[in-house]
């Protein structure tokens, strides 16, 4: 088994009995993890979880989940973590996509959880790791108990997938991201090749591990380096500046809206920060002042670029001891390839005289295509060989080699770490009782860094409501794609094509939320 599954019995022979895991005062050594591992594989396959299976999670952070991803690559299966944040709906779709067997409900989803299953998604058993209301669910600890070992068949290589990731596209449609054991492997070996990660870090995994920032930076790489992570449910920004503190964190990895909602917090400037020295976020730049916060407080704040489908690090900053940080991407990770698309659309080589460009990447950690999609598997890809991933980013590479993203050619907006697919609210909009047509743009935002702001025609007759609209719109998609403001007007700024002028409107929304 070269596989993710076997990490804890392989750490398990270095360093028995080192701390692998702890939440909240529970631990787990690595013999411990590297036992139930192989427990809970055996449980799984006593279900009747085959190799090639998908096995979902549905929950907060949780130990019992970051135990369930290593038995699932033992039992050959793939871990499918859900975006907790998403409604039954959204849920619903990507268990039935994925055609999972089974799920696994965790902490913190009790009124989602019941939800879903009230969809009647065929599933062959439904686990929980505290218990549910209203939700028949046998408890994951006793499918534990109850089993040996792992089942002899299963022996991960390299190629085999180990997690499915949903993210949602311009189609409208989410796509599960097949990372592959892989992948997940050289992307760990990747971050470590960055940030220095020992066997003596105390990481918290703090960002959800249903994204890749929170599985493939620091808690992964800190694992295979026998070091300890500990686990924690939620973010809020109070308590994690005072579990900082507490279980003397090294390192954790987050999204930049995090960064600064701990900057701002009154306790901010009483946390003792002295354990922590290294922080990786991920997704989009931090405010300038917010990394310089950090950076006061002596914690190397270290942004990196990547994507889900990148397992997800492609670049990441470089620490540059004492020199102010020129603002870019950094440098590529070891392990990977980077380069533009061409004039002629091939790739060629990424510098200033090529940029601004796609972003082209290639290497051992990009993914292996969308589950089930041949199609958009085979769009994502360019070059001769077909082993060129397009980014969708824009690139630009200055005199000094330095890369910045300039630009999406994927109309979607970040916001608060979480994609929003325009294509996919505005389709949810329009299908609202009264609605004639509509469009959503980003505006630029303090706390999130863009929000949706919505421009919506009504029906003949029809007078709409915008505060109704967000409350229907509650119930159909996750609250961070629900636009924050919604504007009911005569006509949307058409081209000459019949298509929405999406640029005026931007200029418009920005206006129209000052
Ligand atoms: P996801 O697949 O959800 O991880 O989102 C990946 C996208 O986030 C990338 O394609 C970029 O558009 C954006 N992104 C990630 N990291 C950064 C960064 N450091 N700066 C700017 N955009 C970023
Ligand atoms: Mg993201
Ligand atoms: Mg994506």
């Amino acid at each position: 088994d070269r596989g993710l599954g076997s990490w804890p019995a392989r750490r398990a022979r270095i360093d028995p009995d080192a701390t692998a895991l702890s939440q909240a005062g529970r631990t787990r050594s690595y013999r411990e993890l590297a036992v139930r591992t192989d427990r809970l594989a055996g449980g799984l396959a006593a279900l009747g979880v085959q190799r090639g299976d998908r096995v979902a999670y549905l929950g907060l952070n949780d130990l019992a989940a970051v135990e369930l991803l290593f038995a699932c690559g033992r039992a050959g299966a793939l871990f499918v973590p859900l975006n907790i944040r998403l409604v039954a709906r959204e849920l619903a779709f990507a268990l039935r996509d994925s055609g999972s067997e089974v799920l696994v409900v965790g902490p913190g989803v009790d009124a989602v959880a019941a939800a879903v299953i009230a969809e009647d998604v065929p599933l062959r058993a439904v686990l929980s790791i505290v218990e549910v209301p209203g939700v028949a669910s046998a408890p994951l600890e006793e499918v534990l108990l109850g089993a040996d070992s792992a089942p002899a068949v299963a022996c991960a290589s390299l190629e085999d997938p180990a997690v499915l990731l949903y993210t949602s596209g311009t189609t409208g449609r989410p796509k599960g991201a097949v990372l592959t054991h892989g992948n997940l492997t050289w992307n760990t070996l990747n971050q470590l090749t960055h940030v220095d990660v020992s066997r003596r870090e105390r990481a918290l995994c703090t960002a959800p591990i249903f994204h890749a920032v929170g599985l493939g930076q620091i808690t992964l790489p800190t694992l295979l380096k026998g070091g300890r992570v500990e686990v924690l449910p939620r973010f809020d920004a109070a308590g994690l500046l005072r579990t900082v503190e507490e279980f003397r964190a090294s390192s954790f990895a987050c999204v930049p809206t995090m960064l600064q909602m701990m900057v701002d917090h009154p306790s901010w400037p009483e946390a003792d920060l002295s354990s922590l020295h290294t922080v990786v976020y991920g997704g989009s730049a931090v405010l300038e002042r917010v990394a310089a916060a950090w950076r006061e407080r002596g914690v190397e704040v270290v942004q990196g670029y990547g994507m889900t489908e990148a397992a997800p690090g492609v670049f990441m900053e470089t620490p540059a001891d004492g020199v102010p940080r020129p603002t870019s991407v950094g440098a590529p990770h070891f392990f990977v390839d980077v380069a533009a698309v061409g004039s002629d659309g091939r790739p060629v080589p990424l510098d200033p005289s090529t940029t601004p460009s796609e972003l082209l990447v290639r290497g051992p950690n990009v993914f292996a295509g969308y589950w089930g999609r041949p199609q958009d598997s085979a769009d994502a890809f360019t070059g001769e060989a077909g082993d060129w991933y397009r980014t969708g980013d824009v690139v630009d590479v200055d005199d000094e080699g330095r890369v910045r993203v300039v630009d999406r050619l994927k109309d979607l907006f970040i916001s608060g770490g979480e994609n929003v697919y325009p294509a996919e609210v505005e389709a949810v909009i329009a299908s609202l009782p009264g609605v004639a047509t509509t469009a959503l743009v980003a505006v630029a935002d303090d706390r999130w860094g863009e929000v949706g702001a919505a421009y919506v025609t009504a029906l003949e007759g029809v007078t709409l409501d915008p505060d109704e609209l967000r409350e229907q719109l509650r119930t159909r998609i996750a609250a961070y794609k629900v636009p924050r403001w919604v504007f009911c007007v005569e006509e949307l700024p058409m081209g000459g094509t019949g298509k929405i002028r999406r640029v005026d409107l931007r200029k418009r929304a920005a206006d129209d939320v000052a």
